[in-house]
């Protein structure tokens, strides 16, 4: 479903990623965990396309996000295709990034029915179901400044399922939110493992979390991955050092 070839990102004399291979099958939970700054964020901002990349391909459903030139640079593939694409790709950030000025329910309305042409009953219908699914259907007319920060996160995720993307991303989902809360949108990232098999990227400080719903752990290190496997071979059975030191400094 995703695949980058070999990526490369630079910013000015810094390289982010160093010739990254990464493969995510349909319905699989991947999680990124690795150290500040190792690059966890960059893939999923190059995967998002709010960041060009440097060397290599990005393909989704086989199709690419880039392409080189004659002259053998590389591109971005046209602003057409980059918007059909942009659509497979759903993306909850730390800060939920609601529209300030609109209810639960038109924040989920507003990508189907300006981006997809849906007609307004059926994105309306459709957001109901998923705020109820994420437990928030009770909020539906409440600005997000009257939410919660569990409440905002929830509504920020059915908004993203709204678009039906073929790809989920999370980055830090949690981290800006208060303790008593965060089990409430890991419920609903549980829910979306179990019931609905989502393609899912996570990039997450929450070992615990990471480990018990993730079919695949990538442990980053300075913008490649240093080691890969299932939760138990990663946090049970690490091989690398780096893993090692990574994983008792944050347990
Ligand atoms: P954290 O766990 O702290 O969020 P991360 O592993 O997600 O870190 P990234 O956010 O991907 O790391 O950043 C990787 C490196 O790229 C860092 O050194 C960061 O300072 C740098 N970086 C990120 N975005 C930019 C930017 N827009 N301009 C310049 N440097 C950047």
């Amino acid at each position: 479903m995703v695949q980058f070839r070999n990526v490369s990102k630079r910013y000015g004399g810094l390289t982010v990623l160093h010739g990254l291979d990464l493969d995510i099958s349909e319905g699989e939970m991947v999680s990124i965990i690795g150290p500040s700054g190792s690059g966890k964020t960059t893939v999923l901002r190059v995967l998002m396309t709010l960041e060009t990349i440097d060397d290599g391909v990005i393909y989704i459903d086989g199709k690419p996000l880039t392409h080189m030139t004659r002259d053998n640079r590389l591109v971005p593939a046209n602003q057409q295709h980059l918007r059909h694409m942009r659509k497979d790709i759903g993306m909850c950030f730390q800060h939920f990034n609601l529209f300030p000025h609109m209810t639960a329910l038109e924040n989920c309305m507003e990508g189907p029915v300006y981006s997809l042409g849906m007609n307004k009953k059926e994105a309306r219908e459709r957001a109901l179901e998923l705020l109820d699914m994420v437990g928030v259907a009770d909020k539906r007319d409440q600005h997000p400044s009257r939410l919660s920060g569990g409440q905002q996160q929830r509504v920020a995720i059915a908004r993203a399922l709204a678009m039906r993307p073929k790809v989920m991303l999370f980055d830090e989902v949690t981290s800006a939110l208060d303790p008593e809360v965060i089990g409430e949108v890991t419920n609903v990232i549980r829910r979306l493992v179990s019931d609905h098999k989502l393609t899912m990227l996570m990039v997450t400080h929450q070992m615990g979390f990471a480990r018990d719903i993730s079919d695949r752990i990538c442990f980053f290190y300075d913008g490649k991955i240093e080691e890969q496997g299932t939760a138990s071979d990663v946090f049970e059975n690490p091989q690398r050092e780096r893993t090692r030191q990574f994983l008792s400094a944050v347990n």
